[in-house]
């Protein structure tokens, strides 16, 4: 069995604020060695269950986050960007069945700790067909594209909540509780860590159950902007529709090329920083 496990901070137990997810201070150099602890518990839960196989994905910010020697040398490491596949990279490749996503967040606008999609500068809201997706919702059915269903998750209460009803069938892990965007109630590090490989593990032995997400056909992306000024920049893009001052529509072929515009979009907007 040949596992993905896709790693944000936002969700690791110990991180509530800017300063443990952004490069360049003290609070950072501690923050990426809890998650690359968490990533640690899952890549154990996943051998525990029988995998052959692990590759674990560095899914925030600039993609490296996680020293590499830090990290159980048994798994493979995904890191860098840009790249297609962005959170779920190393899902193309052949015989993985399973995607478990460790330290994920609520979306934008809503009540998790330190909530956004994608980029906390650029969108305010996402919105594929009729779901207003987080990053779980976007690159589960990313990686649901590619047949792979999602059977694990862990994070804050509200990232649960938000996603139960896209992954039914899937294991989810409460690293903590918010209690605002930059508060919460939060696992020691040393019990998360137990939590996160006891539920990786189950995820997997009761992966028979998942399956894939899939949104059918064209999708009709409806992206709300931050401000006025950043869906000015996004419409230089000729496919992008007008809506009103910050709602834009696309339309893309398929999921992997809406989850690229929006990428696209997100790089675009640091013109205006
Ligand atoms: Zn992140």
């Amino acid at each position: 069995m040949k596992v993905l496990i896709s790693t944000d901070i936002e969700g690791v137990a110990g991180v509530y604020h800017h300063e443990q997810t952004r490069a360049g201070n003290p609070e950072y150099e501690r923050a990426r060695l809890l998650m690359a602890q968490e990533a640690n518990a899952a890549i154990a839960g996943a051998f525990d269950a029988g995998a052959t196989e692990v590759l674990v994905n560095d899914s925030h910010g600039g993609f490296r986050n996680m020293p590499p020697d830090v990290l159980d040398a048994r798994a493979r490491v995904v890191q860098g960007k840009p790249r297609y596949l962005s959170m779920v990279a190393g899902v193309e490749e052949e015989g993985v069945e399973a995607v478990c996503m460790v330290g994920y967040h609520s979306r934008s606008q809503g009540r998790g700790i330190l909530a956004h999609t994608i980029n906390s500068f650029a969108f305010a809201s996402i919105r594929l067909g009729e779901h207003e997706l987080g990053e779980a919702g976007l690159y589960g059915a990313l990686a649901g594209e590619y047949g792979v269903p999602v059977v694990m998750g862990s994070g804050d209460d509200v990232f649960i909540d938000e996603n139960r009803a896209l992954f039914p069938h899937a294991t989810f892990v409460e690293t903590k509780k918010a209690t605002g965007f930059n508060s919460g109630v939060s696992l020691s590090p040393e019990a998360s860590r137990r939590a996160i490989r006891a539920g990786v593990a189950a995820a997997l032995a009761a992966r028979g159950n998942a399956s894939p997400l899939v949104f059918e056909g064209p999708q009709v992306v409806t992206l709300r902007t931050q401000s006025p000024m950043m869906a000015d920049l996004f419409c230089q893009w000729p496919m992008f529709e007008r809506v009103d001052g910050v709602t834009l529509r696309f339309t893309a072929d398929t999921v992997e090329a809406a989850v690229r515009m929006l990428n696209c979009c997100s790089a675009m907007s640091s013109m205006l920083r």
